[in-house]
This record gives structure tokens, C-alpha cells and sequence, in this order.
């Protein structure tokens, strides 16, 4: 896709959620250090997840040090709600853990005043920004800088509305959306494909029919096609094979057969015509 279109593409996706999701007004910069674990804490679930676990965080331990000593099975309490509870925990620790080797403190706010090439080339050294979504929430919520943090999640989503290729890295698209978006909609645009994932682009199956993108989507139009075909199909099929389980059920009764072998001949008379129907699906 063009570049201009793409551009194109990306102010109607930021147009059609701005209208369809009220986004939360955000608290102020955070430090780096907080920025570092609310992004562990937020890669793949949503926005209140992480804040809520930060907070307790917070709360129930005296400091990051205490945190950073206590044993694994304690942090995954915390992290209750969450998933992959055992993998952040870990992270989350061994952050800490090489952050008080490297420093013997437990901030880099520092970093904030350096230029932010420098800065990230900083915490590139540390395990936990490896992960290119910890590091963009980083530059984005402490740094100032134009950052969008993507994960599996929001990846999807993008690559189903033909905003990404399923090939491209993560990092590389991360630069071309970053290009793209300029940095005051670089936030809100990010937060609302968040509310989109949650909402109806649901990783296992998409509900397309209340999608406020289901117009201009590749994978809504196509599924909704295919949805059209289907009830025509169903429609157009002959009454023949749900004629015959009727036939085949009124024999067997006249015939004296039980009422529950006639049931059953129903029922599989049923499943054929229901296969043909597309499915309903389930909410979320
Ligand atoms: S139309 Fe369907 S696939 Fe496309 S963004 Fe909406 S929910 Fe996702």
C-alpha cells in the first residue's frame, strides 16, 4: 500500500474508535523506573490491568527492593488477574535484580535528561527491554518521545485491517506507524486499538458484525461476504435431505419405533442443515 494511503487509512481507523470509545484521561509522565514495570505488567492485557498491578505493587511491599527479594510464588500473587503471571513475575525480578547490580539504586530517571538516542541505548542493557513494546512504553511514558508500543494483540488487529504485513518485525512496523501517526495522536491511537482488541477484534474469534471498522477492513468484509454466501447457499439448498429426516421419522414412528430413535434421526437431520447456517457467535 502507498505510503499517502496508508496515512489515509490510519487518520479514518483513528476517526471511526475516537467516535466509538471514550478513552480515560491519563495521569502525568512517568518515571522511568515505574514505566519499565507497567510496561512488563501491560504487554498483552489491557491498560487497567497493569495499573491496578503496579498500584498493588505499591502497596504491599514497603519499596522495589523488597520486591526485588521476595520470592517468585509472592510476586505472581500480585500479579493476580493477569496473565502469564509467572513469566512477568519473572521479569519483573530480574529487572530489578540487574537494575541494583548496575546502580545500586533503584532509579534512571537520569536517563530523562539525556538525549533519548542515549537513553535507549542505556536500557537496551537490561533483559526486560528486549521486548520492543517495554522499550516503546518506555520513550513513550517517561522519555517524551514518539513511541508505539505493539503487541501481539494490537499486531493482529493491524495486520487484519491491512495496516501490517504478517512478515514485516514488529520494530520495523513500530518505526513505519510511528512515521505515519504524528505524536500528539500517537497515544490516543495506540489506547483506542487497545479498546479494539478488547472489545470486538478478540484474538480467537472476531465479532465483525458490531465492528465500527467492519466497512473498510479486508478481514470484516471478507468474513461478512462469506457470511452472505453461506445464508444463500442455506436458503438455495433443497428441502430434500430435512424432507427426508421428516419422511424417515414419521416411518419409524408409524412403524412403532421408539420416540427417541425418531428424535435422533431429527437431530442428525438437524446438524446437516445447521452446518450449512453460519454460527452464531458468542459474546464476548
Ligand atoms: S472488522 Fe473484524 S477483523 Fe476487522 S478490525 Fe473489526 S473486528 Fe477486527
Amino acid at each position: 500500500m502507498a505510503a499517502s494511503s496508508k496515512t489515509q487509512l490510519l487518520e479514518t481507523i483513528y476517526n471511526l474508535l475516537k467516535k466509538r470509545y471514550k478513552l480515560e484521561p491519563r495521569a502525568g509522565r512517568m518515571s522511568v523506573l515505574e514505566a519499565v514495570l507497567y510496561g512488563i505488567c501491560h504487554e498483552g492485557t489491557t491498560r487497567e490491568n497493569a495499573n491496578q498491578a503496579l498500584s498493588r505493587f505499591k502497596d504491599a511491599y514497603y519499596d522495589w527492593n523488597e520486591v526485588r527479594v521476595s520470592p517468585l510464588h509472592e510476586l505472581q500473587e500480585t500479579l493476580v488477574g493477569i496473565p502469564r503471571r509467572h513469566e512477568r513475575a519473572e521479569a519483573l525480578r530480574r529487572f530489578l535484580r540487574q537494575l541494583f547490580e548496575k546502580t545500586y539504586s533503584f532509579t534512571l530517571d537520569e536517563l530523562m535528561k539525556k538525549p533519548l538516542k542515549e537513553a535507549v541505548k542505556v536500557l537496551q542493557e537490561y533483559e526486560a527491554l528486549r521486548s520492543d513494546f517495554v522499550l516503546a512504553t518506555v520513550i513513550q511514558k517517561a522519555l517524551g518521545g514518539h513511541a508505539l508500543p505493539i503487541d501481539g494483540r494490537v499486531r493482529l488487529a493491524l495486520e487484519r485491517l491491512g495496516v501490517a504485513d504478517s512478515e514485516v518485525e514488529t520494530t520495523a512496523l513500530r518505526a513505519a506507524l510511528e512515521r505515519a501517526i504524528p505524536k500528539n495522536r500517537g497515544e490516543d491511537f495506540i489506547d483506542l486499538l487497545e479498546e479494539l482488541c478488547h472489545d470486538t477484534c478478540l484474538e480467537t474469534l472476531p465479532e465483525c458484525g458490531r465492528c465500527e471498522l467492519r466497512k473498510l477492513c479486508p478481514t470484516g468484509i471478507k468474513r461478512s461476504e462469506e457470511e452472505r454466501e453461506a445464508l444463500k447457499a442455506a436458503r438455495k439448498a433443497p428441502p430434500k435431505a430435512a424432507g427426508a429426516g421428516r419422511a424417515k421419522g414419521s416411518t419409524e414412528k408409524a412403524g412403532g419405533k421408539k420416540p427417541s430413535e425418531g428424535h435422533s434421526a431429527s437431530r442428525k437431520t438437524a446438524g446437516r442443515g445447521g452446518a450449512a447456517t453460519p454460527k452464531r457467535r458468542g459474546s464476548h
